[in-house]
C-alpha cells in the first residue's frame, strides 16, 4: 500500500516523499485502508473531535460522583483555580489541560459518553492537551483536526509495535500511549517537523515505561483519572523540549520495542488484575470490600 506505515521511520519517510505533515499521511493511510474517501475520513474525525469537546464541556460543569463514589468533582475544582492563577504554579495552558483531562476521565467513570483515544483509561490526555493548547494558540478547528490525525498515527504505531491494552502492557500501554500521542499531536499543531513530533513522543513515552496498571477494585477511576491530568503536563513538557531542539537519544521505534518487551515481562499482578500495587493497599482493599470483592493480600 502506498501510504502504509508501521514504524515512525517509515512514516517520516512518507512525509518526506510527499512533502506533507504526519496528519496528512495518517488521513491518506486511513482512506486507503478503509476504502473511504478523504472527506469521509475527515468527517469521522470531526465527529470524534466534537464528541471529545462535549465530554470536556459536560465534565467541567459536573461535580457528580461516580457510582462507587471514589471520583468526581475534581475537574471543576481545578478549572475554578484558573480564576486565581497567582496561587498556582502551572500556567493557563497546563491548568486548563489538566481540568479538561479530568473532565473527560470523570465522565468516563460516571458512564458518560467519551471517546476512547486510544482507550477509555487514557481518554483524557489528548483532549486535555489539544483543546487547551488550541485555545491558547487561538487555533481553529482545522488545526485541532491535524493534531488529532497526527496523534492517531502515533497510536497506530504503538498498537502495532507494542500494545494499547493494559492487560498486556500495564498503564504504559494506556496513559503512556495517550501521552505519546498528545505530545506528537501538539507538536504538529505548533508547526514542529515530523522528527520533532516523534522526539516529543519518545521523550514522553519513555517516562511511562513499566508503569503499573493497578486500579482500585479494577475500576477505571483511581489512579487512572489523575494520571490523565498529570499526563497532560508530561505531554506539554515533552513537546516544549522537542520544539526547543531537544532530541530523544533513543528513537521512538526503539522505545516502542522496549514497551513491548517490558509489557511481556511485567508481572500479571500489575496488568489490570487489581492484584497488586495500589489495588492492594489498605485503601484499595476497602474499595474492594465495598464492592464485595475477595481480598487476596494487603500491603
Ligand atoms: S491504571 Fe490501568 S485501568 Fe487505570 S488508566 Fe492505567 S491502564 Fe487504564
Amino acid at each position: 500500500m502506498k501510504y502504509h506505515f508501521q514504524t515512525a521511520e517509515e512514516l517520516i519517510k512518507l512525509t518526506k516523499r510527499h512533502n506533507v505533515p504526519i496528519s496528512e499521511i495518517a488521513k491518506l493511510y486511513e482512506s486507503q485502508r478503509s476504502g473511504n474517501a478523504i472527506s469521509t475520513i475527515r468527517n469521522k474525525m470531526k465527529l470524534t473531535r466534537d464528541f471529545m469537546y462535549k465530554a470536556v464541556k459536560t465534565g467541567i460543569k459536573s461535580n457528580k460522583k461516580s457510582i462507587m463514589g471514589i471520583s468526581g468533582g475534581d475537574a471543576q475544582k481545578i478549572y475554578e483555580s484558573l480564576k486565581n492563577l497567582k496561587r498556582m504554579m502551572g500556567n493557563k495552558v497546563t491548568i486548563r489541560a489538566m481540568a479538561y483531562a479530568l473532565a473527560v476521565s470523570e465522565q468516563n467513570a460516571r458512564m458518560g459518553r467519551i471517546v476512547a483515544f486510544p482507550t477509555a483509561g487514557g481518554a483524557g490526555v489528548v483532549p486535555g492537551v489539544l483543546f487547551s493548547s488550541a485555545e491558547h494558540f487561538k487555533a481553529g478547528k482545522r488545526k485541532l483536526l491535524r493534531g488529532l490525525f497526527c496523534a492517531s498515527a502515533v497510536g497506530l504505531i504503538i498498537a502495532e509495535g507494542s500494545t494499547i491494552s493494559a492487560a498486556k502492557g500495564g498503564c504504559q500501554a494506556e496513559v503512556g500511549s495517550a501521552v505519546a500521542m498528545a505530545a506528537a499531536g501538539l507538536t504538529e499543531m505548533r508547526g514542529g517537523t515530523p522528527e520533532q513530533c516523534f522526539d516529543a513522543s519518545a521523550i514522553a513515552f519513555k517516562s511511562y515505561l513499566g508503569l503499573a496498571c493497578d486500579p482500585l477494585a479494577g475500576l477505571v477511576e483511581v489512579p487512572c483519572i489523575k494520571r490523565n491530568a498529570i499526563g497532560c503536563m508530561n505531554a506539554i513538557g515533552a513537546s516544549d523540549m522537542a520544539m526547543a531542539g531537544v532530541q530523544s537519544y533513543v528513537p521512538f521505534d526503539e522505545v516502542v520495542r522496549a514497551a513491548r518487551d517490558i509489557g511481556r515481562t511485567m508481572p500479571r499482578t500489575i496488568k489490570e488484575t487489581a492484584l497488586g500495587g495500589l489495588a492492594i493497599t489498605p485503601t484499595g482493599n476497602r474499595v474492594k470490600k465495598k464492592l464485595g470483592l475477595r481480598i487476596t493480600r494487603e500491603l
